[in-house]
């Protein structure tokens, strides 16, 4: 129906999460709509993300630069805590409150909704050789307050505690079945301040 090159481009929007075929049909024609310079830096900058646009080497957070992200690299933070969430958003929710001056590990999802070969993707095993070679003196696990979220919390707990770090989950006060990414910044403080030893 569409030129080639047209419908190439609404394959791939299709292909994104909550995108239907219709709405990818209209976000293609936006882009033909629009004039060529926009949509041509519309394509520079998705070019330049590919290219650019990494994993924190330590923490797995979004980076713009190779190696460790700005949070890692920064020297005033507190290099003996770590906080581990499910997600990068979830960095940006803690960010927010401006209360956390630890690290953090980003799991990449939880432990229940995936299957086995993608939990071998969660960076489990990395947040382990972390705590060990940092010298980790507590881990806060801020897992989102769902029941993957809580499996996810016991798992960590079970493992992490023999390697002499204390482990902490944050406090309930977040709806469960919540998502951090949403919490506001009073719920996320309550829940960083009322944390517990798991
Ligand atoms: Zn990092």
């Amino acid at each position: 129906m569409f030129p080639k090159t047209f419908q190439k481009l609404i394959d791939q929007f299709s292909a994104l999460p909550s995108v239907g075929p219709k709405m990818a049909e209209r976000l293609v024609l936006y882009l033909f709509k629009q004039n060529t310079d926009t949509t041509k830096q519309f394509a520079r900058d998705l070019h330049e993300f590919a290219t650019n646009v990494h994993y924190c080497s330590r923490c797995y957070n979004i980076s713009e630069e190779e190696g460790e992200c700005s949070i890692c690299r920064d020297k005033k933070r507190d290099k003996k805590t770590i906080c581990v969430v499910e997600e990068p958003l979830d960095i940006i929710a803690f960010e927010k409150t401006r209360r956390f001056l630890g690290l953090y590990h980003v799991l990449g999802g939880n432990l229940s909704v995936m299957s086995a070969e993608e939990i071998k993707k969660l960076k489990i095993n990395q947040l382990v050789q972390r705590v060990k070679d940092e010298e980790i003196e507590e881990v806060i696990v801020a897992t989102n307050p769902t029941t993957d979220g809580e499996t996810t919390s016991l798992y960590l707990g079970r493992i992490l505690r023999p390697l002499n770090a204390k482990v902490t989950r944050i406090a309930r006060g977040l709806p469960t079945g919540g998502d951090i990414e949403y919490a506001d910044e009073m719920t996320l403080l309550g829940a960083l301040d009322g944390r517990r030893e798991i």
